[in-house]
């Protein structure tokens, strides 16, 4: 985790450099993003941004933002606007307009008559079902289908009338025909273009038949004249089929090469399964803080600095692993570290009363804003009789240990003075309602003149002086380290039912002014920010992260 160090090439990076070296494209350097429109960008497409654009920005080259939408069913312009949103927020701008595989939709259909012509593509009539019962399997060899040997002529025929509408979905497919004997499935004769009567996003009722993945994906890289075209392991045997288009086509040599997803524990990432959790109700929307959205991890209060911290930690590696989350937690709290102001605010409060503290008067504690950054300054906190201060920083008869509050021992107000507990007041429930102490009044922090020690600090706010605030605390949205590797269970069963709790708090008066979006540490509670549901008389806070590993400590008591 040492930045300072000297890093090395990951096996992407080799790959372009040995290309800039050999003059290939004369060197030049375009990559791009391909989301499917379908969904909200998770923190695994993080990982795929920050590499595709920080490749670019590493190697003088420029990154294309292409959305892949050859799926007019699953397709909306709200995704379109979340992702161009999300990727600009993690910093990265693409070169241009945003590019669409639609865009394409006339070329690639021209590349389809090509193969055609050339004979390498033929209509299939045959059933899903047939075409399935043909397909053999890993072990044994495909069959021809009984429309393999069709004429070209009656290929452009049938290929031009699926076009024009005269036929339902599903009633006939355009195969490229390769080789139904190849050990690889996806080279046996895969099907690259399908009659599909629905209105796009883009090109509303213009097209009926839509180009498959692997006929859009790699022609449309071509076409941009992508020089390093990277994916997913999964597509790796889909490797052989990319270039075999653009070979058989004659077109630019994009490469595509693959690299290991982004696998977080305690979480889910496809879109697939997080439309399900929005959509039956398990989270507050795409950008619930509890989501591994980027959306969600924006709202939680994490920075985009973190998250392209995170994203060069865990690396680029060839082999699958799965990274645990508390990596992203750790990258958070050192960036707010640097950059958050400290502030205080009480979480679970008890009153304090300093029984030797002149009523009426209320002082103001200088305090410094982050000891880690000069330039943050000091704001003004009130310090008066009565104080809120957490209710398990006090108790009763204490342990040798307990370096907090308790009758007979001194403790330091954090910024204020050393105070000596003597009392406390209980209702009839047996539970604390208040908490008497007394104060050195000659050890104010800065010029302590007491001699009086103390071993704590603790954080405090004047119950005059003090705003509510909502506090959402959150917690893991799943309690199992992978939902999704039961096979007998569904990955909703393991929801977290506490992974959201909302509290009331007692926060110091600076906060008044607080935005959505302001990141702050509540001293020993953790980072926070105010969340969009913020109004100008109701604070609300999110949780980002605790200030320590709150788990590695569960996980060690175990
Ligand atoms: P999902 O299943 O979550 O929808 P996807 O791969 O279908 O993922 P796309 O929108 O097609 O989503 O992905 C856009 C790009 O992001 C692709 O290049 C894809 O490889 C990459 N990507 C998606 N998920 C991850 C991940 N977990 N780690 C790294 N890259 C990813
Ligand atoms: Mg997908």
């Amino acid at each position: 985790m040492d930045t300072e160090k000297v890093e090395s090439l990951h096996f992407i990076e080799q790959i372009v450099e040995d290309d800039i070296a050999n003059g290939k494209h004369e060197g030049r350097v375009l990559t791009r993003f391909p989301p499917e429109p379908n969904g909200y960008l998770h923190i695994g497409h993080a990982k795929s941004i920050c590499l595709n654009f920080g490749l670019a920005q590493k190697y003088g080259g420029k990154t294309n933002l292409r959305f892949d939408d050859t799926n007019p069913t699953t397709e909306e312009t709200e995704y379109v606007n979340a992702i161009k949103n999300d990727v600009r927020w993690l910093g990265f701008e693409w070169d241009g307009e945003e590019l669409y595989t639609s865009n394409y939709f006339d070329q690639l259909y021209d590349y389809a008559v090509q193969l055609i012509k050339d004979g390498k593509a033929y209509v299939d009539d045959s059933t899903a079902e047939e075409i399935a019962a043909l397909k053999g399997t890993p072990t044994e060899a495909g069959k021809d289908s009984p429309y393999r040997s069709r004429s070209i002529e009656e290929n452009l025929d049938l290929f031009e009338r699926m076009k024009a509408g005269e036929f339902p979905d599903g009633a006939r497919v355009l195969r490229a025909k390769i080789d139904m004997t190849s050990p690889n499935m996806l080279m046996r004769d895969p099907l690259i273009y399908r009659i599909k009567h629905e209105t796009h996003h883009r090109t509303g009722d213009k097209w009926c038949i839509y180009p498959m993945y692997d006929f859009a994906h790699g022609q449309s890289d071509s076409i941009e004249k992508i020089t390093h075209s990277i994916c997913t392991l999964e597509f790796e045997n889909h490797r052989p089929l990319y270039d075999w288009c653009i070979n058989s086509l004659g077109i630019f040599p994009s490469r595509q090469i693959e690299f290991a997803r982004l696998n977080l524990n305690y979480t889910v990432m496809s879109k697939r399964r997080l439309l399900l959790l929005v959509k039956d109700g398990h989270v507050n929307g795409w950008d619930d803080p509890r989501m591994p959205t980027i959306s969600g991890l924006r709202r939680r209060g994490y920075t985009p600095a973190s998250i392209r911290n995170f994203a060069k930690r865990v690396g680029i590696a060839r082999r699958e692993n799965v990274i645990d989350i508390s990596l992203l937690e750790f990258s958070i709290r050192e960036d707010l570290n640097k950059t958050a102001a400290r502030v205080m605010g009480v979480l679970n409060p008890v009153k304090l009363v300093i029984t030797n503290y002149p009523e009426g008067q209320v002082e103001e504690m200088e305090m410094i804003n982050n000891p880690e950054d000069d330039s943050m300054g000091s704001r003004k906190v009130p310090f008066s009789r009565e104080l809120y201060i957490e209710r398990e920083d006090f108790m009763e008869d204490a342990p040798k240990k307990f370096f907090r509050l308790s009758q007979g021992k001194n403790v330091r107000l954090k910024g204020a003075y050393i105070i000596h507990g003597t009392d406390c007041i209980k209702n009839d429930a047996g539970e604390i309602t208040e908490i008497h102490c007394t104060y050195y009044p000659n050890s104010r922090s800065g010029s302590d003149e007491s001699g009086v020690k103390a071993k704590g600090t603790l954080h405090w706010v004047s119950t005059a002086h003090n705003i509510k605030a909502e506090v959402r605390i959150y917690d893991r949205l799943f309690l199992d380290e992978t939902p999704l590797g039961h096979k007998d269970k569904d990955f909703l069963e393991f929801i977290n039912p506490d992974s959201l709790k909302t509290i009331t708090a007692y926060v110091e008066p600076s906060l008044k002014t607080a935005k959505s979006g302001d990141r702050f540490q509540f001293m020993r509670k953790g980072y926070f920010c105010v969340d969009p549901d913020s109004t100008e008389t109701d604070l609300v806070f999110n949780r980002t992260v605790t200030l320590k590993d709150s788990w590695a400590k569960k996980n060690k008591k175990k």
